[in-house]
């Protein structure tokens, strides 16, 4: 099965025989929250929300994981129940503020509660992270993500940001093939950057192994329906493909036929 999926301790896996070095992680991939959390106290907008979630981003790294014949990596749970982007000691790991939301069920944890919320979803996505990228022949690491068009009252007008780390290589390269596309303002670190502490999942498996990694985020007024998520995900695909050859490597996936 070419797109099989399967999930395992709160980790979607897709296409985990995928013949492609490339390794995409989605890790804002959903808004779940299981009951036992009770919603986290929050109303359904603010459920549904950016900030609950990355809205698109999992069609995106779907379609990229389709034209690249490459194994995806998901979250089942909200980034609210525990952001997987996020050290086990930094507070937005399980957040209780995030943008103008208040939220309820992350005020005052236990320590207790933070290391059980640990075990149950960061040390499972954590651990199935290393053993993909284990199996994999010099890897490359690509991490794929959504943000909000406004931000506090503030409209941002960056389109798809490339994030790094200390490791700019690929990035480098994405950002020279996407220099020549017009059609799309693209920036490097923006919105946000590795300051903000959004890089953890690069820092942690890819940077100390000298894997090649890069970090994506798309604004998701740009990818609100399957298609248009389709179209960012074969526009994505092609800019890491060339990025790809400009470095000596190739994607080694099967042609997009989506
Ligand atoms: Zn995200």
């Amino acid at each position: 099965m070419p797109n099989a999926q399967r999930d395992q301790n709160n980790v979607k896996i897709t296409r985990d025989a995928a013949g492609s070095s490339l390794v995409l992680v989605c890790e804002h991939a959903s808004s779940h929250i299981p009951k036992e959390f009770k919603d986290l106290g929050l109303v359904p907008d603010a459920r549904q929300s950016h900030v609950a979630w990355d809205p698109g981003a999992a069609g995106v790294a779907q379609g990229m994981s389709s034209c690249l014949d490459a194994v995806l990596l998901e979250t089942t749970v909200s980034r609210l129940v525990y952001d997987c982007n996020r050290p086990p000691n930094a507070p937005d790991a399980m957040p209780d503020k995030s943008e103008m939301h208040v939220v309820p069920g992350n005020i005052g944890l236990s320590e207790t509660e933070r290391a059980r919320r640990t075990k149950l979803f960061y040390e499972p996505f954590a651990m199935a992270l290393r053993q993909c990228l284990t199996d994999k022949t010099s890897p490359v690491l690509i991490t794929i993500h959504s943000f909000t068009p406004i931000y506090n009252g503030t409209p941002r007008e960056v389109e798809i940001g490339v994030l790094h780390d200390s490791d700019v290589r690929l990035a480098d390269a994405m950002l020279s093939v996407a220099s020549e596309c017009v059609s799309a303002k693209v920036e490097r670190n923006a919105p946000y950057g590795p300051s903000d502490g959004v890089t953890h999942t690069l820092r942690t498996h890819a940077i100390p192994y000298g894997h090649l990694n890069v970090m994506i985020e798309v604004r998701n007024d740009l990818i609100s329906t399957p298609k248009r998520q389709m179209e960012m995900a074969e526009t994505l695909s092609v800019w890491l493909r060339v990025a790809l050859q400009s470095l000596g490597l190739t994607a080694e996936g099967a042609p997009c036929t989506v």
